[in-house]
């Protein structure tokens, strides 16, 4: 399986981190060894200073496809859980500037939380207004709703598949909303889908 990742997918967080308005999807990929097993702590790595969270809807691909049309993209993923898109930030700063690819700011051992429960599609009254959020300690950093994304996951969906093909498993994180921040040593992330918690994660 594959973990295909959508930068900039929120007004908010593009101009938060001075990023420009993508005109079409920004993806990049994670490798199965980056997901933290669940109930694993999170270790922040010696090569960065500065790690991010960025809580992001996840949506699991269950069928075979490329070349996706846009109105047919529903039927390739059938379920919608949370993760943790975790970013060295300070190392993708570098790269960035010096054009390079993201890997080693992104797609670290640890990297992709994943919830363990992911919700069937069926159980969303409205699949475009679906709120999510993330607390740090106990504040709540993150406050997300995936009818603010820019592109939506059918667009999403349609676009990524015209360059890879989908395979049933693969999962999508479709981009953070404001408020990313530092993680710091005894932290405790919660993520949330509406009320209901999707993971925790203790920092070390
Ligand atoms: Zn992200």
């Amino acid at each position: 399986m594959k973990i295909i990742c959508i930068g900039r997918n929120y007004v908010d967080h593009t101009k938060e981190l001075n990023n420009p308005i993508p005109s079409e999807p920004i993806f990049f990929l994670k490798p199965d060894s980056s997901i933290l097993p669940s109930r694993t702590a999170f270790y922040i790595p010696d090569f960065s200073d500065e790690v991010h969270f960025e809580v992001e809807l996840v949506y699991k691909i269950c069928k075979l496809g490329k070349h996706i049309s846009v109105k047919h993209a529903e039927r390739y993923y059938d379920e919608i859980g949370l993760g943790i898109d975790f970013t060295a930030r300070d190392v993708q700063s570098e790269l960035k500037s010096k054009g390079h690819p993201w890997e080693k700011a992104k797609a670290f051992d640890g990297s992709a939380v994943i919830s363990r429960h992911f919700f069937p599609k069926s159980h969303f009254t409205d699949l475009n207004n679906i709120k999510f959020s993330l607390n740090q300690n106990i504040e709540t950093v993150q406050n997300g709703n995936n009818s603010d994304m820019i592109f939506d996951i059918d667009t999403i969906i349609s676009h990524v598949s015209q360059y890879m093909t989908l395979k049933m498993g693969d999962l999508i994180f479709t981009g953070t909303p404001a408020g990313v921040g530092k993680v710091y040593e005894d932290d405790v992330l919660k993520g949330f889908i509406g009320d209901k918690e999707m993971f925790k994660v203790n920092i070390k």
